[in-house]
């Protein structure tokens, strides 16, 4: 039973909070929440659920259909032990400082301790309105519900470090949005994620104390994060907090190098939608990349600068880790120790980039010369042509290394994953051929079994990603009250690395009808 679930709410019992109740937008000063209830919603209806989540947290899967469960989900029901609350926090955002945001839609339900006795704190988002909400309702919409549940499982089987969906509702409500702020509001069926993660703290939460000058709340909060999440840190000197930048700084470049593995685009990597456990958080205007493009981003709001290009992502981490280092400055007053952090960060960021890719390639490291240019041979070679990074990883390892073999019949699988493949022109057909032959003679002289390898290359190189255009058809089918796209996707997601012969059309090449359209090229903030 959902009621069976205990709680433990180190972060609100721990950290200060508000001394004003009430969902009165204001500025919070000294606190790291503030404590809130969520909006009643008229008529709750679970549209999917994550069974993995169900379990994590020590229920039956099936307490998912019971009627309590999504009262509890859709926030109507508070259980005994839960202490809802909204974080503060502030935020560099697009590169500037944005002041106080905090949880503006975004309610802290409590710490449910899981089954292998670690803390998951649950978060309603799109609950209803609290201090932080500004000028906004603190609600969401399906659209964009969908697409952050579907997203954060797909992402955990990915293998990517990220919060966590226990469940999708529609709340019977309609919730106004100008999707693409083009001055054409239209009602959308209201939703609410439940969302899961060990802590939800950002590196704004850090900023926004740092900005006031509250050196004392902004200590609170880092030994804190020390205590529960970091607690081999065992420095008792200032320097502890150069310790957490560090870890959280190794954390971040561990979690770039996964989206850069998979093809995927954040969009709106702010500092207040910067983990502090490294995990990806606030799936918005994310993307996945289909044509292999470094400059692409999905977001339209980014469209003039691309801050937030898929190539970029590892410098804007290190950016937002700087803002972070800024903000634990007044604990640890040298500047060289958290240099060095964020030198490690850069360092770590390279040679775990460079091990994902030897991976992605079948080899075991860059560290021969023939093999960086192997690397970099792959990345050009997918720009001469309009190719799908994710297909022509996956052909790669199916590419056929025998010394005999015809160079464009070795080439064929490879060629399976450029876009109107039959207009290629023979230069471009040709810089693959070259790339493949060269990669054949490689994997010949290192002398890897075929199968081992390709066994290898395919634990890394994923079958199956989360298209834009995929979530784009489950949103409009769910929109029609039929949430069984969202089911299959869900499915689809929970094995992306193995073949699924009957799913085999969504490995294919994203469709023509989906380059241009909104929501499968391009996502607003609007959410
Ligand atoms: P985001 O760009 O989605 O990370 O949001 C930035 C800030 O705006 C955060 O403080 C959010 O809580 C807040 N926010 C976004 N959408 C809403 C909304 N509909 N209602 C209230 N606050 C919102
Ligand atoms: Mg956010």
């Amino acid at each position: 039973m959902i009621d069976d679930l205990r709680f433990d709410n180190q972060f609100t019992k721990s950290l200060p909070a508000d001394f004003h109740v009430g969902t009165g937008r204001r500025q919070v000063e000294q606190a790291c929440y503030s404590r809130v209830n969520p909006a009643a919603v008229a008529a709750p209806k679970l549209v999917a659920h994550s069974a993995e989540m169900i379990e994590l947290l020590g229920l039956e899967s099936a307490e998912a259909l019971q009627p309590g469960f999504v009262e509890v989900v859709a926030g109507n029901r508070l259980l005994a032990g839960m202490d809802p609350h909204a974080a503060c926090y502030g935020g560099h955002q697009f590169g500037n400082w944005a002041g106080q945001l905090g949880d503006g839609r975004a309610i802290g339900l409590g710490e449910v301790v899981d089954i292998n006795g670690r803390h998951q704190m649950l978060q309603l988002k799109g609950a209803g309105p609290t201090p932080y909400s500004r000028t906004a309702d603190g609600l969401a919409v399906l659209r964009s519900s969908v697409r952050e549940f579907l997203c954060s499982e797909a992402m955990h089987h990915l293998g990517v470090p990220t919060t966590r969906a226990l469940s999708l509702v529609t709340t019977g409500e309609e919730v106004v949005r100008d999707m693409l702020y083009d001055g054409n509001p239209r009602p959308e069926l209201g939703a609410i994620v439940c969302r899961v993660a060990p802590s939800f703290i950002r590196f704004g939460n850090f900023e926004i104390f740092a900005s006031r000058d509250d050196r004392e709340t902004l200590q609170c909060l880092a030994d804190f994060v020390i205590a529960t999440e970091f607690p081999h840190i065992e420095d008792p000197t200032p320097h502890r907090y150069a310790a957490l930048l560090r870890e959280v700084g190794e954390r971040t470049a561990d979690m770039v190098v996964e989206w850069l593995r998979v093809g995927f685009v954040h969009g709106v990597m702010n500092t207040d939608n910067m983990s502090i456990l490294g995990l990806t958080i606030d799936y918005g205007p994310y993307g996945w990349l289909d044509n292999y493009d470094p400059n692409w981003t999905p977001n339209t709001t980014d469209a003039q600068h691309r801050r937030y290009r898929y190539g970029h992502q590892a410098n804007i981490a290190q950016w937002n880790l700087v803002q972070l280092a800024n903000a634990l400055y007044p604990l640890v007053e040298e500047v060289e120790p958290l240099q060095d952090a964020i030198q490690h960060y850069a360092e770590r960021f390279q040679t775990k980039w460079s091990q994902m890719m030897a991976s992605k390639l079948g080899l075991s490291s860059l560290d021969d010369s023939r093999d960086q240019s192997l690397a970099d041979e792959a990345l050009s070679v997918m720009q001469t042509a309009e190719t799908d990074m994710t297909k022509f990883w996956r052909e790669l390892g199916r590419v056929d290394c025998s010394a005999s073999l015809d160079s464009v019949e070795r080439t064929k699988p490879l060629l399976n994953s450029i876009y109107e493949r039959e207009s290629a022109t023979r230069t471009q057909i040709s810089g693959f051929v070259d790339f493949a032959e060269r990669w054949a003679a490689r994997q010949r002289e290192l002398g890897v079994n075929d199968v081992e390898r390709q066994m290898s290359m395919d634990a890394v190189n994923p079958k199956y990603v989360l298209r834009n255009y995929m979530a784009q058809l489950a949103i409009e089918r769910a929109e029609e009250g039929d949430g069984s796209m969202v089911e299959e996707l869900l499915d689809l997601m929970r094995r992306p690395y193995d073949e699924q012969p009957d799913r085999n059309q969504f490995s294919l090449l994203r469709p023509d009808w989906a380059r241009t359209k909104v929501g499968c090229s391009q996502l607003s903030c609007s959410s």
